[in-house]
């Protein structure tokens, strides 16, 4: 990784409660955690919902033995941000070191931090307690307002409107400017501000994006949450580069996160939505994006003639026959002249022996573009999609 580069990996992007559905597999079901790694090795971690956990067996294959030297940065005490934190086992080893960063809730006094993970490993609610937990930990109070810089990576801290309290944070890189905002409702004038300062020409902007403009303004008014809506308007009037949709409603299927980013995508083309396993990288502000191969199960190298019908980066629509060489029960590996959007939909039209199911010789399917590459010797571009899930979850069931 050269010095200029910054990657933000999401852990964790679901909101509140984690989910396991299938239904909600595509983009993910572990709460709030994400990283932020600099060109020279700085480590951020931004919250500990149950993302922590994955994110402490990346560190177990990358580190080893080696001892880790982390930041971590809670935004407040509600579940779905403190979750991971008994199952992060890093904390379980004497060599780590890790230096948290959190506010002194009026609920729990001095040292809330600790009180919070002291609680959450108490009988008898955990098998064991806070003293089987060896790394080093130090403990730093911050709040709205702060200012502070570490490993030369400046950070500007904010308060947000959430029931007992929130912090937002912007982390000033040499790459650009990463910007976590969540668990927000906008509506009060001053945060509201604090919010767009936090903001102002980020170059990633990660949201909360919990609810639809409707639910927003009717049945949980008041619960601390954001739109993907209010996002756009954000995003905006802050001059933000990339909007990252993000703490997903744990009833919203990947069905219904699709809609939400294409409706946003038409009024703020640079949307993202969150997804487990998504990296951002930044480099001299240049940004590439990759998801997760969500391509489980076995694949099967073939030939399929397929009709691919979708739309380019800059919004063109396209159709182009093409062949799948490489197809599972979830996705395929697609070669195509045009280089479709990440996370844009595809219509795939794959050609099928005609018979009473498909009498016009085909199978019509939905994929979701995950990756895209440029193999050598190959001039065109290799894109990997998943296929959106047939079953209506609202029509499942007795
Ligand atoms: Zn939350
Ligand atoms: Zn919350």
């Amino acid at each position: 990784m050269s010095q200029g580069t910054v990657k933000v990996r999401f852990w964790g992007v679901r909101g509140s409660t984690p989910t396991v559905d299938r239904t909600t597999w595509r983009y993910g079901g572990n709460t709030p955690c994400i990283e932020i790694e600099t060109g020279d090795g700085a480590r951020f971690v931004v919250d500990c919902g149950t993302g922590l956990r994955i994110l402490g067996r990346r560190y177990a294959d990358t580190f080893g033995e080696q001892p880790i030297d982390a930041f971590v940065f809670i935004t407040h005490y509600h579940w779905d941000h403190i979750q991971g934190l008994p199952f992060f086992y890093p904390l379980y080893s004497e060599q780590n070191h890790f230096h948290f960063y959190s506010f002194r809730s009026e609920y729990l006094g001095p040292d809330s931090l600790k009180r919070v993970m002291q609680t959450q490993m108490a009988l008898p609610y955990f098998p064991v307690d806070l003293s089987v937990l060896k790394a080093k930990r130090e403990y730093t109070e911050i709040a709205g307002g702060d200012k502070l810089e570490i490993r030369g990576i400046k950070i500007s801290v904010q308060w947000l409107n959430h029931p007992q309290g929130c912090l937002g944070f912007r982390f000033e890189t040499p790459s650009g400017v990463v910007v976590y905002a969540t668990d927000n409702e906008p509506g009060v004038p001053k945060l509201d501000q604090n919010l767009r300062d936090l903001a102002a020409g980020a170059d990633i902007y990660i949201h909360d994006a919990q609810y639809t403009p409707e639910q927003l303004t009717t049945n949980h008014k008041g619960w601390g949450h954001s739109s993907w809506q209010e996002g756009v308007n954000v995003a905006r009037e802050a001059g933000v580069r990339n909007l990252v949709l993000f703490h997903h409603d744990p009833d919203s299927s990947d069905r219904m996160l699709d809609a939400i980013l294409r409706n946003t995508r038409q009024q703020f083309a640079n949307a993202w939505a969150a997804s487990e396993g998504m990296v951002m990288t930044l480099d001299e502000k240049q940004m590439d994006v990759v998801m997760r191969d969500t391509r489980t199960g076995q694949r099967r190298e073939g030939f399929f003639r397929a009709t691919i019908v979708g739309y380019t980066e800059e919004g063109r629509a396209f159709e182009e026959e093409t062949v799948i060489r490489d197809l599972s029960l979830h996705g395929a590996l697609l070669y195509l002249d045009n280089l479709p959007r990440l996370q844009s939909e595809l219509q795939v039209l794959m050609e099928a022996p005609v018979d009473e199911l498909h009498p016009d010789g085909r199978i019509p399917l939905r994929g979701f573009v995950i990756r895209r590459e440029h193999p050598p010797g190959e001039n065109r571009h290799a894109v990997g999609i998943v296929f959106a899930e047939e079953v209506d979850p609202d029509r499942v069931g007795g």
